[in-house]
Order: structure tokens, then sequence, then C-alpha cells
């Protein structure tokens, strides 16, 4: 068989698959990428994209060093965050806090995405799109995959960038633990009648947990889980724009709704392991995490970024000490995250008596203590 060689193949060219392409390009490596569905060009100017992303400082730092970094008037700032308790608890923070400029920036996946890959479509990496793929298998010296037109590829490293449902995780056996979280994240856009300032503002309502994050101009972006996704997707646009504007205690005023609602499941998972021989995997094809600290995309963004640093000088990308450390490098940032998500979510879910209280008191505790505040602010910032 006649196959087409690289030194890395990366399958799936959502934002994380294709910032990593792009980033092993511009250090003049021969990358394949592929993607089922290649975004057109035309898809960014289309409205506004409920789907919007809290990018971290470090990870803008990581979209400009590829020229990725899209326009800033559709990108909003959160300059300070507001999280509210159940009943009474309260904590707010600042950038300034930490001394910086922002805790994140609200990017619009649509916005993003087309930004990468109009800096794809300018770089050598050869873009193999709308064509499925058949088989993967692996060597001590390589991997080979084939694709349902009859291509055939190899590689001394695949990467999986293929998502939540990763094919490439299930052909390598890698065996992963879904916790389903019983809940589905409902977004929609919306403008509102008062300004943002820049706040982003969290509720844990018990069972719900509502953000409203601050968008370009007067709009706010809303994730909001809950169990009942199918009564608010039920909601005709202006019911929609009154029933969230009154959740947040009509704070912004009147909304008004830009975006129809749609819903994701949400689970968390966790593979055994991220990398198999020749193979590692990035971003969701890696681990989820419960949107509630807004930092999926980030740690994918932070897969893609160390995994190109670690790559720069290699003579062999798929070294099984490599792909070892990668797999080092990034359990301990992942775990934490999702341990710290997964906690918050739970603690706002129990129900023992008393709980309520407890909880809601350490919030505005917290709130009271300016170096944990600092802390909160930091490690928002990505410092
Ligand atoms: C409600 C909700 C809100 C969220 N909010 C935030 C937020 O505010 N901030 C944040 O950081 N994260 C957020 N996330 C998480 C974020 O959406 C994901 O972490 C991110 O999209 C993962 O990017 P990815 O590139 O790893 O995977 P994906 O975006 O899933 O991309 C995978 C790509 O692979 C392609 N693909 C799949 N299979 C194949 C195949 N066999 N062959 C070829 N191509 C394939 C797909 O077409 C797709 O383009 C949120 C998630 C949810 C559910």
């Amino acid at each position: 068989m006649r196959y087409d060689s690289y030194q890395v193949i990366v399958v799936g060219g959502g934002l994380v698959g294709a910032s990593l392409a792009l980033a092993l390009a511009r250090q003049g490596k021969r990358v394949a990428l592929l993607e089922r569905h290649a975004p057109a060009e035309q898809e960014r100017v289309q409205g506004w994209d409920a789907r919007i992303y809290a990018v971290s400082p470090a990870n803008r730092l990581f979209l400009e060093s590829l020229g990725a970094w899209p326009g800033m008037e559709r990108i909003g700032t959160i300059a300070a965050m507001d999280v509210r308790g159940d009943v009474g608890g309260r904590i707010e923070f600042s950038a300034a806090d930490a001394g910086g400029e922002a805790l994140a920036w609200i990017v619009e996946n649509r916005w993003l995405l087309a930004s990468l890959w109009r800096q794809l479509r300018d770089s050598d990496v050869a873009l193999l799109t709308g064509v499925a793929v058949a088989s993967l298998e692996t060597t001590a010296r390589e991997a080979r995959l084939t694709l349902e037109d009859g291509r055939a590829l190899r590689a001394e490293l695949l990467v999986g960038a293929d998502g939540a449902n990763s094919w490439v995780r299930a052909q390598c056996g890698l065996e992963a633990e879904i916790k389903p979280y019983g809940q589905s994240g409902v977004v929609a856009n919306f403008a509102c009648e008062k300004p943002h300032d820049g706040v982003a503002r969290q509720w844990f309502f018990g069972d719900d947990i509502l953000a409203w994050l601050p968008m370009a101009g007067n709009r706010i972006s809303m994730v909001w889980s809950t169990s009942d996704s199918a009564a608010l997707l039920a909601l005709p646009p202006e019911a929609l724009a009154e029933r969230v504007a009154q959740a947040g205690g009509g704070l912004l005023g009147a909304f008004e709704t830009l975006t129809p609602a749609a819903a994701f499941p949400l689970r968390l998972i966790r593979p055994q392991a991220v990398v198999a021989e020749r193979v590692a995997l990035v971003g969701d094809a890696a681990h989820t995490v419960h949107p509630l600290a807004g930092q999926g995309v980030n740690l994918g963004f932070q897969d893609a970024a160390q995994l190109s640093a670690l790559l720069q000088d290699a003579p062999d990308c798929g070294d099984w000490m490599l792909l070892r450390r990668h797999q080092r490098q990034r359990r301990e940032a992942v775990a934490a995250m999702q341990l710290g998500c997964d906690s918050l979510y739970r603690l706002f879910q129990a129900k023992l008596p008393g709980l309520p209280w407890l909880r809601n008191t350490g919030l505005t505790l917290t709130n009271c203590l300016t170096p944990l505040k600092r802390q909160l602010a930091r490690q928002a910032i990505g410092y």
C-alpha cells in the first residue's frame, strides 16, 4: 500500500486540533489535519453564535502566537466576577485583584474557529476535509490511518482531537469513565437593557447553575446548567428573554433574545490514559469538565500549547518517553480542574440539612479574605 507520510496527523479540526496543527506547522513540521466538517468562511458572519468560550489570558497569548486571535470587535472582556449562592452567599473578585487587565475574554466559537482555519488555509498543513476515517493501526515505529476513500497515511504520531466521543480513543482501546451529570447546558445570547460593565455573573440555585457572560457591546451570553432543559427550549424568544432576565433578579433590565436556545448534555469524561503507542489525545477527547468554570476549552488549548512545546525539537514526535511526559504534564492540571468543578457542582446539589447555610457562608467569608480572593483571580487568569 502507498502511504502519504507526515510527522504528525491530527484527527479533528475543532478549536483544539486546529490550534495544535497550526502550532506544529509553525515549527516546520509536516502535519496533516483531518476534519469531517471544515468550517466555511461565510459561516462566521451568520449572526451571533450561542456557543461562546471564556478564553484565559494564557490561552489568548497562545492564540496570538499563532496569529489566530480574532479581531476585538466581537470579543467581550471579563473584568470581574460576581458569584452568588442559593441562600445569600456571595463572592466578587476582579482582574485588578491579581494585577491583570482581564480575567478572561468571551469569544464566539464560530468566530474563533474561522480565525484558526483562515491561518490553517494559509499554512503548510495538509487539510483533509469531508472525508471519513476507516481504520487506525499502530506499530512501534508509526501510526497508520486509512480513509474511507482508500487513501492511506502514516505518521510518527497521531493525535486524537476528535471531541468527547473520540473515535481515536475508542480505536486505541483507551477506556474512559463517563459520568453524565443528568443535566444539559442551555446556551443563548441576549441584548440587555443596562450595561454589564464587563462583569460575569453566576448564580448557584441548588440544582441549577446560571451564568451571564459579558459579550461585546450590550449583550450577554447565558449558560444555564439544568436538568429541565426542555422547559427552556420550549419557550418562545420573548418568554425566554423574560425568564432569563428574571432569573438574574432583573439586574441588567429587560432582555431581547438574539439567538435561539440550544442545549448540550453535560458529562465528566476521564480516560484511563491519554497516550497509547504512537497516539496522544487532546481536548475533549482527553477530558471534559462541567462548564460552571468555563474551563473546558482552556484545558484543551493548554494541551495543544504544551504538546507542541514538547515536540519542538523532538527527532521522533511519537517517542514513547515524550508521550509519557505529555501525559504526566497534563494530568495534574486536568485532574485539579475536574475535581474542582465536580466538587463545587456536588456541594450545591447536596440536600443535607444545614449545607445551604454552610456553602453560602463559605462564599461570603471567602469574599472577605483578600489573599484568597487574589488567589482566585490569579487562578482564573491562569497564573
Ligand atoms: C454548554 C457548554 C458550554 C461550554 N462553555 C465553555 C466555556 O465557556 N469555556 C470553555 O472553555 N469551554 C466551554 N465548553 C467546553 C468546550 O465546548 C469544549 O471543551 C471544546 O469545544 C472542545 O474542543 P475540541 O476541539 O477538543 O473538541 P470539539 O469542539 O468537539 O471538536 C472535535 C472536532 O473533531 C471532528 N471530528 C470528530 N470525529 C471525527 C472523525 N472521526 N474524523 C474527523 N473529524 C472528526 C468534529 O467534526 C469536530 O470538529 C462548554 C461546553 C458546553 C457543553
